[in-house]
């Protein structure tokens, strides 16, 4: 979109929302504004010449520190994207309630056109940058994945820091999304696409938002588009569809649109991804060349997990969806969110929906600095004291612990369920609040300028506390 600014789009919202929030004198326009971008621009010697790419770490906020939030790999990435971003890492961070400011980094690059080893040439590199400049450590900084990286890129990025500061014993949480093997946490890959299919099933727990939507009670049978089948697109897709009983009818990738009312099999489709790196010729659903206008096609929900601004004053008036779930960051400008308002689509907003990576970085984060998995101390005991207690009421009452809650009960947390169950906590909770702090004064706000009002309130109290 020609003109477009992403940046003034999150002022504009920050500025409806803290018309709301009694702050001193000054103090809004502090917490608005970014902190401090750093432009990089380094080169490479690749393919026997030497190139040079652009990037930025942007820091909005450090009234916590360290300050979080991904690095994305987009030829398309520029200072006003980055800035936007970090400033919705602040919101969101201070939304959920994690200890965290925001950031938000990328990289201009399109990282198809590099081989794994460019890429990791080029990764070190710009991690040498970042960590030289302090926009990168545990206490700091802390980057984790977005668009265009992922487990491999944050490795990387890791072991540049370790070289780079090999004295600090808390240099795994200087990124987080890594593998497992690699001083990850169990459920980071799936965290925001997990926090996505929370979000929507504490939708429909919520039966006057249900209702005033227009939709029938409960996730199951709902027909469901998404857009961009990558990390949170997938995730969220494969969730919503195997557990909730969900309908994935159409899918919309960067080089066109896949629909099929019977429903989309998204595995198959994520191996024909794979294979293909395009959603053109796939079997089992019909090709839509114009993918984007799946956007406008009647659903039930729709989850926007590609990009930003693709829901816009162009086509709000014509999306059909009855629930957005904004799986991506900024996918509605802000124009198009009035539209769709004032034409009572619900709209779930970002720094909600995607907060399940943040959140899941957060335990990740805190398992490095404690340098102890989840659950180690507990699980064993656990085990011991349900086995006495089943033995014990097996013992008053004669009759047999029933076998289809022995697994579950006797069986001590895993990592893996202490992470869903964290996050599940979490996503919950944040509902419930944004939907209290939708009626102030007496009037209803929106979704996301509840949200929104909710993390300056908490921003605030923070500049409070210090006496700022
Ligand atoms: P990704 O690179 O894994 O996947 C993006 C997918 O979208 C790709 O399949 C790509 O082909 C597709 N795509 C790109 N442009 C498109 C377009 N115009 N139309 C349709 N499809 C398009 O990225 P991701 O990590 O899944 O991130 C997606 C969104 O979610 C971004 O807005 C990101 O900031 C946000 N987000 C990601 C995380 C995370 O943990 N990865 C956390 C919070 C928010």
């Amino acid at each position: 979109m020609t003109g477009w600014s992403f940046l003034r789009d999150v002022d504009r919202q920050f500025e409806t929302a803290a018309a709301h929030v009694p702050m001193q004198d000054g103090l809004s326009e502090k917490i608005r504004v970014c902190n401090a971008t750093y432009v990089v621009r380094f080169g490479v010697r690749l393919r026997g010449r030497m190139e040079t790419f652009s990037g930025w770490r942007a820091v909005h906020s450090t009234h916590v520190s360290p300050a979080k939030g991904g690095i994305r790999f987009s030829p398309h990435a520029d200072q006003d994207e980055v800035e936007a971003l970090a400033a919705l890492m602040t919101y969101k961070c201070a939304l959920m309630g994690l200890p965290f400011g925001g950031s938000k980094g990328a990289l201009k690059i399109d990282p198809m056109s590099w081989s794994r080893e460019e890429l990791e040439k080029i990764t070190r590199r710009f991690t040498q940058e970042l960590a030289r400049h302090n926009f990168l450590a545990p206490s700091q900084n802390v980057p984790a994945p977005d668009m265009g990286t992922n487990e491999l890129t944050m490795v990387w990025m890791t072991d540049e820091y370790r070289r780079w500061s090999p004295s600090d014993i808390n240099a795994f949480a200087c990124v987080t999304g890594k593998p497992l093997a690699a001083g990850g946490i169990e459920g980071r890959i799936e965290a925001t696409g997990r926090g996505v299919q929370f979000a929507i099933r504490e939708f429909f727990r919520h039966d006057d938002d249900v209702a005033r939507a227009g939709l029938t009670p409960g996730p199951a049978g709902k027909r469901v588009i998404v857009q961009g089948l990558g990390n949170v697109g997938y995730h969220a897709a494969k969730f919503l569809s195997e557990e909730d009983g969900c309908k994935i009818i159409a899918v919309i990738e960067h080089d066109g649109g896949l629909y099929a009312e019977q429903g989309i099999e998204i595995e198959d489709l994520k191996r024909y991804l794979q294979d293909n790196h395009s959603a053109k010729g796939y079997p089992g659903a019909d090709v839509i060349d114009d993918g984007a206008s799946l956007l406008m096609r009647d659903c039930d929900i729709l989850v926007p997990a590609a990009t930003e601004g693709v829901i816009n004053s162009e086509n709000a008036k014509r999306i059909q969806a009855k629930l957005i779930a904004e799986a991506a960051n900024g996918p509605t400008t802000f124009e198009a969110d009035r539209i769709l308002r004032s034409r009572g689509v619900a709209v779930l907003p970002d720094l909600y929906v995607n907060a399940g990576g943040v959140i899941v970085s957060y335990f990740e984060w805190v398992k490095n600095l404690t340098h102890i998995p989840f659950g180690l101390m507990e699980r064993r005991h656990h085990e011991t004291s349900h086995r006495m207690l089943a033995h014990s009421l097996e013992a008053m009452t004669g009759m047999q612990f029933p076998s289809e809650n022995a697994r579950a009960f006797l069986s001590g947390a895993r990592e893996i369920d202490l992470v869903r169950s964290g996050l599940d906590e979490m996503m919950r909770g944040a509902y419930r609040e944004i939907a209290d702090a939708r009626w102030t004064n007496g009037e209803e706000l929106d979704m996301r300028t509840a949200a929104y009002t909710i993390a300056l309130r908490r921003i605030t109290e923070a500049y409070n506390a210090i006496g700022l």
